[in-house]
């Protein structure tokens, strides 16, 4: 059984699943989207611990299956040290599976996106650390907000681009995928620009 210390030394033994589904959990796309599927409250001193499990995630109706590995298993992951089937998505670390579930419920393509934040980091010069997160789609101002990380260390700014960007990717996406640096970030099941950004600019 996993186990986890708090720091107040309280050892908690914990029961999350390594598995699971939309269809047996109703609640589960609210609890990761709110961010509170793994947490728990210590029962010695009572502090909200929020932590992070390697799981698999089955969204049928979105015909999606993840796999989340934490944050820490990033390294092990790129170096090929976590076997793991090409299918699906890979998400590594708890933002990048909220943003694959926002993105599947909003009925937006992953890899359309994925090209926009490659198109919006290139025209920046691919700076160190830059991570853009799919934050959301305002049918008001018909327009896609992300996350933008890395500007300054702890500060989260948020950017805006036209949903018109997202329809005139998706009517190029096929002659996108065949360039050879976008196959690299857009290729199941890590579909995600980041590593890449991060190699071209170190
Ligand atoms: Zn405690």
């Amino acid at each position: 059984m996993k186990e986890t210390v708090c720091s107040c030394e309280e050892l908690i033994p914990l029961s999350f699943p390594e598995e699971y589904s939309t269809p047996k959990q109703a609640n589960l796309v609210s609890s990761i989207l709110e961010g509170s599927i793994w947490d728990i409250s210590c029962p010695s001193c009572k502090r909200l611990l929020k932590l992070e499990f390697e799981a698999v995630f089955h969204f049928p109706e979105w015909n999606l299956d993840i796999r989340f590995y934490p944050e820490e298993s990033r390294n092990d992951f790129f170096i090929g040290k976590i076997k793991h089937s090409k299918s699906g998505r890979v998400c590594i670390g708890f933002p990048e599976l909220v943003e694959k579930v926002k993105l599947a419920s909003d009925e937006l393509d992953d890899q359309i996106i994925e090209v926009m934040k490659y198109q919006f980091l290139q025209a920046k010069g691919f700076p160190e650390n830059w991570k853009l997160y799919y934050s959301k789609f305002d049918q008001e101002s018909e327009k896609i907000y992300f996350w933008l990380e890395g500007i300054r260390p702890a500060e989260l700014a948020q950017t805006s681009v036209p949903f018109t960007i997202y329809t005139k990717t998706k009517s190029e996406i096929n002659s996108w995928l065949k360039k050879s640096e976008v196959k690299e970030f857009t290729t199941p099941p890590y579909v995600n620009v980041f590593q890449v950004a991060k190699e071209e600019s170190t």
